[in-house]
């Protein structure tokens, strides 16, 4: 995270002020003095984050927010808007057009950058992903979905020291709030963050916790329980009530709150800063959706759903590594199914995979869950089996052999085709402490393979690794 910020301000002395603050706590601050510029500049640069004067020459700043929530390189980028105005509907007009927090000139210091963390955390870690499914054009496959459009209701958790106040707050809120309210005690919400499986349904989006200045301690750690639970660590938590500035708010931010409001907030502002925090939530939860398809993209062969030959690599090296450090040998095979180009050519190439997938399928099956097994060609794959000798390595190699002989595989078509496979076997490790090459290992289980097949395939052929 860079932590580049961009400052909007057209007066000249309040983009020095910020530029000097934010510097001195290490943000890389850039600045612009109009809408115009902003717009450009916000599309150019990806800040991290924006400090938004409202009151520029050029464009209104409610438009250059809306303009910025409407881009697609700028719509995901956390804005403050930084206003002279303190009129609840300057503020309230701000956040429906996408303000992230709204804080009145000139901002408490210490409020600002626990802000500005507070901020930049919840989107650290998420980034490339936006960069991803710009450029490498994820848009085609449905993952840069708007993030302005239709959202559907959430569950808002609205918690407080005893039930009876939290069913208040509920009330409150149940005219401004269309979302599922449901009403906890600090106690129960405690419960929620530990029973709940994460992913599960009933996790609430957002917590909005209240804090009538009884138990500030339990309310602060509740907070950090909500926020360090898997089931409910990135679910959205305003706390209620703590004014809504100075040191106790910028704690709160510091533990994780992801708002902070004062306990005079109108039940309209908290419905507004409630979506955004809503918004803000669904935006991570794609973004994490985002990069979990792609690791397993990267490591997972989509066809078999077996490792591919780039995960293999790195397993293997480790493998080796142990069995070095251990004084235990481990093996290498490499499987290639016989005569496979005759199923595409005979059967068609829909038959040919509905084989691999089944062959995958008995490997699978006739494999231990610490062996290694990994696609790593056409129709080829890749066995490692930690601390094996060769006679467990042998044993092992001729159960797989017989396990794809020994039944035809029906296809889809109702056609039962007999299929087989050749092995090649390398052993290595086991008496000396040098450390081990694994393409060297690999290509003498390539070299066996070869003597499998020129031997008349379906059958295992060793050699034991000069590695
Ligand atoms: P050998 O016994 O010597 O290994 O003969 P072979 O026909 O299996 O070997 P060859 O390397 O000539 O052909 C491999 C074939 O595997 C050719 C290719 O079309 C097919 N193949 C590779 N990947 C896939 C796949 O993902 N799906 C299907 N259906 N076929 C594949
Ligand atoms: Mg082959
Ligand atoms: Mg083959």
């Amino acid at each position: 995270m860079s932590g580049r910020i961009l400052i909007v301000d057209d007066v000249a002395t309040n983009r020095i002020v910020y530029r000097a603050r934010l510097a001195a706590a290490f943000y890389e601050p850039v600045t612009a003095s109009d809408g115009a510029s902003c717009l450009a500049m916000a599309a150019d640069l990806r800040p991290d984050l924006i400090l938004l004067d409202l009151n520029l020459p050029d464009i209104p700043g409610h438009e250059v927010l809306r303009r910025l929530r409407a881009g697609a390189r700028t719509r995901d980028i956390p804005v403050i808007v930084l206003t002279a105005a303190s009129e609840s509907d300057v503020r309230l007009a701000a956040f429906s057009a996408g303000a992230d927090d709204v804080m009145v000139k000139p901002a408490d210091d210490a409020m600002l950058l626990a802000r500005v963390r507070n901020l930049l955390r919840a989107r650290s870690g998420v980034d490339f992903s936006v960069e991803a499914g710009l450029e490498v054009g994820c848009t085609a496959h449905g993952f840069a979905e708007q993030a302005t459009g239709f959202e559907p209701s959430a569950i808002v958790a609205v918690v407080a020291g005893q039930i009876d106040a939290a069913r208040r707050l509920k009330h409150d809120l149940a005219g401004v709030l269309r979302d599922r309210l449901v009403a906890l005690s600090r106690q129960q919400a405690l419960a929620e963050a530990t029973q709940l499986a994460p992913g599960g349904a009933g996790v609430p989006d957002v917590f909005i916790v209240q804090d009538d200045g009884s138990d500030a301690a339990g309310v602060l750690r509740l907070l950090s329980e909500l926020k360090s639970h898997q089931a409910t660590r990135h679910s959205a938590v305003c706390v209620l009530g703590r004014s809504g500035d100075g040191d106790d708010a910028a704690t709160a931010f510091d533990l994780g709150a992801d708002d902070v409001v004062g306990h005079d907030v109108s039940a309209a502002e908290l419905a507004l800063r409630t979506r955004s925090l809503l918004r803000r939530k669904r935006q991570g939860d794609r973004q994490r959706a985002r990069i979990e398809d792609s690791l397993r993209l990267a490591m997972i062969d989509p066809l078999t759903g077996l490792y591919n030959r780039r995960f293999a690599g790195p397993q293997m090296a480790t493998i080796a590594a142990r069995a070095v450090e251990s004084g235990t040998s481990f093996a290498v095979m490499v499987i290639d199914l016989d005569r496979f180009k005759l199923v595409n050519d005979r059967h068609g190439h829909a038959a040919g995979d509905q084989v691999l997938v089944e062959v995958s399928r008995r490997l699978t099956a006739d494999l231990r869950a610490s062996d290694l097994l990994a696609r790593i060609g056409g129709e080829e794959f890749l066995v490692v089996l930690p601390d094996a000798t060769m006679a467990d390595a042998r044993r092992v190699a001729e159960r797989l052999c017989q396990a794809v002989e020994e039944r035809p595989v029906r296809l889809n078509s109702g056609l039962a085709l007999s299929v087989t496979v050749s092995i090649g076997v390398a052993v290595a490790g086991g008496d000396s402490c040098q450390p081990i090459s694994v393409d060297q290992v690999v290509e003498a289980a390539d070299l066996a393979l070869l003597d499998s097949k020129g031997s008349g395939r379906n059958q295992v052929t060793f050699r034991l690794s000069a590695a």
